[in-house]
């Protein structure tokens, strides 16, 4: 099939050889992915990394990186995410470190396994340096502006069929071997103001009808979520003297594993005000309610980011807080995360005036709510590849998530696969016990969501293993074994381990007793004469051995390079706190991992009698097809009983398997 050229009137011709006004005609692409949001660029960046050719088709340019609502990155779960897409190589981690105006480590009272690293981003910086690395920094990557419209899908009549290509709304045909989609809250968008409802995938922007018919046409359980953006104010009347004040980490961690540090001078970053919702606010939410038709609408918003309509319905009385965040360096807007509302305009206005320091604030652009299609991510298998439709990956909002960090993670992993199959490699598959990117796909597979699905340290069982600080060793090598990670980045990474291992058998070597060491360190007197290592000492919180007073007490010339290296020694310190827990957890790790090793033969009749299923766990496995007996285990609904019958025929499967080869 030949490929028709672009109508030129229908794509601006740009300068920039990325981008494209023609097709050379006929090509076939590697991958296509659909949308440049969070999760498109990091699909298209992979498939890219990986030497697939690659497009990237989206409705505008200028809005590739956009962050559709609050102007911040990371944060308790999500800055776990961002640390393993950044292991992986993905871009949202080193674009994070060139754009922030204020970083944080939120969770510090806590260990550092769940410490959350969150950043307020200058929304016009993300954009700039991210749309520079793509256009710039990325071989193998075209891009096109232009809204998709259909999928080009071979044999849907068959229980075979597979994706070829994109039709664009102009009846373009674009072919290619893998597609992915990743069109947030397009699909169907539908945004609402008090009771004045618009069609919109965001504010701005028309929403994706065609594809949403396509995919809904072609089977896929589909459903409908919500979620909403507050208003945006102007600074200049808001009366921060009276609001609480906030200021960045005096040394504040990069995201990127490549970084040692962030771009901006700790003293130069931006502060945070804080102040508070009242009863007033609570009135004029409660008054209104029947004028916000999105607060009466009946489908699923964020439970963990709601809107001010849904605090006050359900904790009347409370006071909730409400951060005021600047929007960039050269901005006048502040974001007051807190306070998503979807009322009318002008009572908009009235509850932000009702508000402690905000009394003569001006709002620049009404918060809205927005309704959007999704595709029920059951249908997906780890890969992100779709069962129906062979060639075919989803990834982040459409899945069912919410937040930047949740659609790079996919994005990152959907991109890497459709590159992998297009290009025949194998492919990328991160479980439970590797990351937290495989907790969100294994939940989001296995189990579904009717909600918004956000990501938590307590989503992920391993979480004393799965450490932001060590994102880089438990998945760089695999990231580069598929080839979406540079041999640099892989380099690094090695000469890291090897510089950890070291230092951990260095400070295993140096043994004393407990009263001696507190003695070499000037820790109050103890009778305890217990041999220890130094690296038991670094691990005891209380007293607070860091590598640099081992340093200087034991002026060993080995351990110099780690005394001047704040973020080895950090690791190093980190390593030794976790060593005894990591132990332990290590057996059970191993337990699952054994587990995810016993493929479900994907055509399994699960009718045979002799599983004896109930109709319940029948429709369940059916419907999810899980494709390991660890995937099985952790669908609810299905007993242990099940799950050791289903062992037992893969066991007895395999064993056959082994003898007939
Ligand atoms: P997006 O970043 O939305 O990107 C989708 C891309 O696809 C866009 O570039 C779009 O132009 C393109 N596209 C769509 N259809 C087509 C098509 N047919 N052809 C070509 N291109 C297409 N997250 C939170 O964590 N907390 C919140 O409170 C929150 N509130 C939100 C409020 C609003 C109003 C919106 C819109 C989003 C909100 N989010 C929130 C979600 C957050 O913005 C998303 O989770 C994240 O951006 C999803 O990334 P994505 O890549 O899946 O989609």
């Amino acid at each position: 099939m030949s490929i028709v050229n672009f109508s030129k009137s229908f794509i601006p011709c740009i300068k920039n050889t990325k981008f494209l006004s023609t097709l050379p005609s006929p090509h076939v692409f590697d991958v296509v992915v659909i949308g440049g949001g969070h999760a498109g660029t990091e699909a298209c960046s992979a498939a890219a990394r990986m030497g697939a050719d690659t497009l990237l088709i989206t409705h505008k340019k200028e809005t590739i990186g956009e962050m559709s609502c609050n102007p911040s990155f990371g944060g308790i779960g999500k800055g776990h995410l961002m640390k393993e897409v950044d292991a992986l190589d993905g871009v949202c981690g080193r674009i994070c470190d060139k754009s922030g105006v204020q970083y944080k480590v939120l969770n510090r009272r806590k260990g550092p396994a769940v410490w959350g690293l969150r950043a307020q981003i200058d929304r016009k910086l993300y954009k700039h340096h991210l749309q520079k690395d793509l256009f710039e920094n990325t071989p193998n990557l075209k891009i096109i502006e232009a809204p998709v419209e259909d999928l080009y899908v071979e044999g849907l009549s068959d229980s075979c069929s597979k994706c070829c290509g994109v039709i664009l709304i102009n009846g373009t045909k674009i072919l290619s071997k893998t597609v992915v989609i990743t069109t947030g809250t397009f699909l169907k968008g539908q945004i609402n103001i008090g009771l004045d409802v618009r069609p919109a995938g965001r504010i701005g922007d028309a929403p994706s009808i065609g594809l949403a018919n396509t995919l809904s046409s072609i089977g896929f359980r589909m459903g409908r979520l919500k979620t909403g953006t507050p208003p945006r104010l102007k600074s200049d009347k808001i009366n921060f003297n009276v609001c609480e004040k906030h200021l960045g980490d005096e040394y504040p961690i990069p995201f990127s594993f490549l970084n040692k540090e962030v771009w901006i001078k700790p003293e130069d970053q931006l502060p945070c005000f804080m102040t508070r919702t009242n009863s007033q606010v609570e009135n004029i939410v409660l008054s209104n309610l029947h004028l916000n038709r999105h607060v009466m609408e009946e489908i699923n918003g964020p439970r963990y980011c709601p809107s001010i309509e849904s605090k006050v319905l359900r904790f009347r009385g409370r006071e909730h807080p409400i951060w005021l965040e600047p929007e960039g360096l050269d901005s006048d807007v502040i974001y007051p995360n807190g306070i998503s509302c979807t009322l009318p305009e002008e009572l908009q206005v009235q509850l932000v005036r009702s508000i402690n320091g905000l009394e003569n604030v001006e709002i620049l652009r009404p918060g809205y709510g927005v309704e959007y299609d999704y595709v029920d991510p059951r249908e997906l298998r780890p890969t992100l590849e779709t069962k129906r439709v062979s060639g075919l990956f989803l990834a982040g909002q459409i899945n069912g998530t919410t937040g930047y960090e949740e659609a790079a993670a996919q994005g990152i992993v959907a991109g890497a696969n459709a590159g992998a199959k297009a290009l025949n490699k194998s492919p990328l598959i991160i479980n439970r016990t590797q990351g937290y990117i495989g907790v969100l796909i294994d939940d989001l597979t296995t189990q579904g969501t009717n909600e918004p699905y956000r990501m938590f340290t307590s989503r992920a069982e391993f979480r004393l293993s799965l450490r932001p600080d060590n994102a880089d060793l438990r998945l760089t090598e695999n990231g580069f074994n598929v080839g979406c990670v540079s041999k640099k980045r892989m380099d690094l990474m090695e000469e890291v381990k090897v510089k950890l291992e070291n230092g951990k058998d260095l400070l295993k070597g140096i043994q004393m007793s407990t009263n001696h060491w507190r003695d070499l360190l000037n820790l109050s007197q103890s009778k305890n004469t217990l041999q220890k290592t130094a690296f038991e000492m670094v691990s005891i919180p209380a007293d607070n051995v860091t590598i640099e007073k081992l340093y200087k007490a034991l002026k060993l010339p080995e351990l110099q390079q780690f005394a001047e290296d704040k973020s080895l020694a950090t690791r190093l310190e980190i390593e030794a706190s976790y060593e005894h827990a990591s132990t332990i957890q290590a057996k059970e790790v191993e337990e699952i991992r054994r587990d995810e090793q016993l493929i479900i033969p994907e055509n399994l009749d699960y009718a045979d009698h002799s599983f004896n299923l109930s109709i319940e766990e029948k429709e369940k496995l059916l419907q999810i097809q899980p494709q390991t007996i660890a995937a099985a285990s952790r669908i609810p609904g299905v007993t242990p009983s099940t799950v050791l019958r289903l062992l037992k025929y893969v066991k007895q499967k395999n064993a056959l398997n082994a003898v007939n080869c």
